[in-house]
């Protein structure tokens, strides 16, 4: 790529050189390039993405690989003094930030995103934290709140289609039940990365229409699986999925997403969330925010020890992470009757 912006170039000159990037058709090079300034100009660094190393252990219950990662980079950051917000700002993630003061090196990238209906505008930027390296947001450019349902299936759709190497994240709209910001509608990209879900196997069937799959996962959460070639199955049903366990009990019921590409298909997959099941007591000196869709994916981030020594949760951490697992599961996911709230009938021998 020639004339790329120096490490201090005004927002300006970002947005005139990505977008003339864009015009090329493809939105990855973009994210590339924004991901290449933000380390050249320091808004995150060598350190930021070394500093978490990322450990795995396998569970023979699930046939699966889970990870976890302790963020020390995220640590040292809290102990300063924040900014107040810059003006016109709502929340810590509003585009008002972006090159505002203790920010000068934040830069974005507006693009837009197709819902159902209209298009919304939406912007890209970097996390200043990231827990996987080119760890991007996707955030609505309006200070509106999270919705879990069509439009968020169908804007997140319109984003993996232009950036088929992202898994798209998205926390929920409900305190309590893997929310981060709920004010602001938001997702979390992250670039090639498999979450131990995504490899989880199937542990029955739902019958459904042609060219759509549906199924239920042998993980330790209840986890719903959609993938098809067309998006428009995908936002249908996946509405349909997440309003149904919405009204099984309204105001504490919801669901983490995530949404990718494997080959042809897109997949939707509905990690089920109720905020009454959070972090049993004697597991929160692990940690005691509440658990996003990253952890309940199988990536679990935890918070530097303090108050214990680090090796109490590296020689324990299966089972502490299967006490997480279990202290949030809102059903046990080997019971068919959790999963009576479907409109599908399961099929037989799978
Ligand atoms: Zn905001």
């Amino acid at each position: 790529m020639n004339n790329c912006p120096g490490p201090t170039a005004p927002q300006k000159e970002i947005t005139a050189y990505l977008n003339k990037i864009y015009e090329q058709g493809d939105l990855e090079p973009v994210m590339n390039e924004l991901h290449l300034w933000s380390l050249d100009s320091e808004y995150i660094n060598k350190d930021k993405l070394e500093k978490n190393s990322i450990r795995e252990f396998y569970d023979l219950d699930y046939d699966l690989y889970f990870s976890y990662q302790i963020n020390y980079a995220r640590a040292g950051y809290q102990q300063k003094n924040k900014p107040a917000l810059p003006e016109g700002a709502e929340c810590l993630i509003c585009r008002e930030n972006a090159s505002s003061p203790g920010k000068e090196n934040l830069r974005i990238f507006d693009l837009k995103l197709k819902g159902v209906e209209e298009e919304t505008d939406f912007f890209l930027q970097l996390t200043p934290f990231p827990l996987f390296p080119r760890h991007l947001v996707l955030i609505n450019r309006e200070h509106t709140p999270m919705n879990m349902g069509a439009e968020s299936i169908a804007q997140s759709l319109s984003f993996i289609g232009m950036a088929p190497h992202y898994t798209l994240c998205s926390n929920s709209d409900l305190e309590w039940a893997g929310a981060s910001i709920l004010s602001h509608s938001h997702f979390q990209l992250l670039h090639k990365r498999r979450l131990p879900v995504m490899n989880a196997s199937p542990l029955f069937e739902f019958d459904s229409e042609k060219g759509l799959k549906v199924e239920a996962l042998r993980f330790p959460l209840p986890v719903i699986r959609l993938s098809s070639e067309k998006r428009t199955d995908l936002v249908r049903e996946g509405s349909r999925i997440i309003d149904l366990w919405k009204k099984t009990a309204p105001g504490m019921r919801t669901v983490n997403m995530l949404i990718y590409r494997e080959e042809n298909n897109f997949i939707c997959t509905l990690v089920l969330r109720d905020s009454q099941f959070r972090t049993p007591e004697d597991l929160q000196k692990y940690k005691s925010e509440g658990i996003g869709v990253v952890e309940a994916a199988g990536s679990w981030i935890f918070p530097p020890p303090s108050g214990y020594p680090e090796e109490e949760l590296t020689q324990n951490s299966r089972e502490i992470i299967k006490g997480f697992f279990k202290g949030i599961r809102v059903f046990d996911p080997l019971d068919i009757k959790g999963y009576d709230f479907l409109p599908y009938k399961r099929k037989e021998n799978v």
